[in-house]
């Protein structure tokens, strides 16, 4: 198996523009490919999250006065910083999620072209009216940055998560102390030391370590008013609760299983195109994977036979393989969960595996493509999200049975509707209770466009200019002009 041959950057914590050592329990980092510990970083504890949130405080003075253009210049130049480091950006999320380095890479892409919407984009943010609605009175609104943002990142995508939290946080001028999952924390810890050429000391501060003591100590901390953070629904109640008696601004990027209808007139060759990407990028850890299926039951057969057949192209291997297609799940935790939800569901009497099921005996922690059939809508998999390279396919009869069905999930993060109708496309994508429902089409996001989840999927928007809004509080400036 091919192996990681660049360097680990340092993983201290990053405070006022340098690494600053901390003592403090130490945390593994594995190689999802091969299962070894390859670097170890710190938990910083309350104390380090206390020092990062003063050093941001000082930065936040100094970049909130910025002109617009000076934060945007300052930004796009970062972007194309981490465009030149591409090759080695992608190479080390590839070593610490197991994804294909050329999935690496095109995510360095995509995020530095995302900084640069939002640093624009804030050039632009739009306000309500101004004028005299009141004698004498003249009125403007204008949007002022928050402070210090609390920035909670993922392990699924390291780099495009985080670019996500902090592009539209610095955009409108906040500053931010992140803190990336305890699984990935490699990438973050270049991108924060590239982006300290860019931008002033303290306002990308950088701290590691476990959510449930770094992660908490930012979400508790009385002079950070807003947290943003993707990962589990559970954890978003956890914060959600805990950052209560702050009264903190919450952006929440949870999870939540996409509901799929496949109706009898869809275009099947286009939805089976759509399955290498739509399921099986990132081995499955998508919060928006294509993996929850619902096909009428005239055409379910050829919708299974459609993903065997994918499934089954998805070559198992390491990150730095050439021949890989999908790479490992990130941890030996995340390998365990999928397997015991496949095993249950197999378990069940009306339920076939069809293809995959098994983890294989090879170091790393490897979950192959798998095809679940007879899935009834309320099995305990069906109501979960995975989050591993395995579908699920249940019939339904009609439009309203299959509806019903998904709405009554407490999940809304995504949808996906199949039909050559465009009425029907239009009308059930309407239906839905999601943030974003594709028609036809799958797990494309739009930089332009909102993100985000209904119900226990979340609570605010990442993507175009609503996530610039949401980190800013809006002002009326009231102003008397009667006097002479
Ligand atoms: P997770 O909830 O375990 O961890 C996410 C982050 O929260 C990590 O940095 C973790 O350290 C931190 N954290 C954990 N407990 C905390 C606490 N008590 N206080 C503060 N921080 C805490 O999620 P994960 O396993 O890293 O990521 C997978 C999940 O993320 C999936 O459920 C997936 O659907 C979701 N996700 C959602 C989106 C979206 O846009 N909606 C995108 C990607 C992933």
């Amino acid at each position: 198996m091919a192996r990681f041959e660049g360097v680990i950057p340092s993983l201290d914590p990053i405070i006022g523009g340098k690494r600053v050592a901390f003592e403090g329990p130490q945390i593994d980092v594995f190689d999802p490919s091969t299962g070894e510990v390859i670097a170890q970083i710190t938990d910083v504890g309350a104390e380090g999250v206390d020092q990062a949130v003063a050093s941001s405080l000082e930065g936040f003075k100094v970049w909130r006065r910025k002109t617009f253009r000076e934060r945007a210049d300052a930004l796009s130049a970062f972007a194309e910083a981490l465009v030149a480091r591409r090759e080695e950006l992608g190479a080390l999320e590839a070593l610490e999620v197991g994804k294909p380095v050329s999935a690496g890479v095109a995510e360095v892409f995509g995020s530095a072209d995302r900084i640069k919407f939002f640093a624009y984009g804030a050039r632009h943010m739009s306000v309500p009216n101004s004028g005299n609605f009141r004698d004498g009175l003249t009125s403007f609104a204008r949007r002022s940055p928050l402070g210090v943002v609390g920035c909670i990142v993922p392990w699924n995508y390291p780099l495009a998560l985080l670019v996500w939290k902090i592009g539209p946080a610095l955009a409108a001028g906040n500053a931010v102390v992140v803190k990336p999952a305890e699984e990935t924390p490699i990438v973050t810890s270049l991108v924060a030391e590239i982006a300290q050429e860019f931008l002033p000391p303290g306002v990308f501060n950088l701290v590691m370590g476990n959510g449930p003591t770094v992660g908490n100590a930012l979400v508790t901390h009385p002079k950070v008013p807003m947290i943003s953070m993707t990962g589990e629904t559970s954890t978003g109640k956890i914060i959600y609760a805990n950052a209560a008696p702050e009264m903190k601004k919450l952006h929440l990027e949870l999870g939540g299983p996409s509901a799929i209808l496949v109706f009898d007139d869809a275009d099947l060759d286009l939805f089976e195109a759509t399955l290498p990407q739509g399921t099986f990028r990132n081995s499955g850890q998508d919060c928006h994977a294509l993996s929850r299926i619902f096909a009428h039951e005239s055409i379910k057969d050829r919708v299974v036979e459609a993903c065997v057949r994918v499934a089954e192209k998805q070559t198992l291997g390491g990150a730095f393989d050439e021949e890989t297609v999908i790479g490992p799940l990130v941890s030996k935790q995340q390998q365990e969960r999928v397997a015991r939800l496949v095993d249950e569901a197999a378990a069940l009497p009306h339920v076939t595996v069809v293809t995959g099921g098994k983890v294989p005996d090879r170091p790393g922690y490897f979950y192959p493509a798998t095809v679940l059939d007879g899935v009834r809508h309320d099995d305990p998999i069906k109501q979960t999200e995975i989050f591993g390279p395995v579908i699920t396919v249940t019939s339904f009869q009609t439009e309203e049975e299959v509806l019903g069905w998904v709405n009554e999930q407490e999940h809304g993060l995504s949808g996906g509707v199949w039909t050559r109708s465009l009425d029907r496309g239009l009308r059930v994508a309407e239906e839905l209770e999601a943030g974003t429902v594709w028609v036809n089409d799958h797990s494309k996001t739009v930089t332009e466009m909102p993100f985000g989840g209904w119900k226990h999927s979340g609570v605010g928007r990442e993507l175009s200019t609503e996530a610039i809004l949401e980190h800013t509080e809006s002002k009326h400036i009231a102003i008397d002009t009667t006097r002479r």
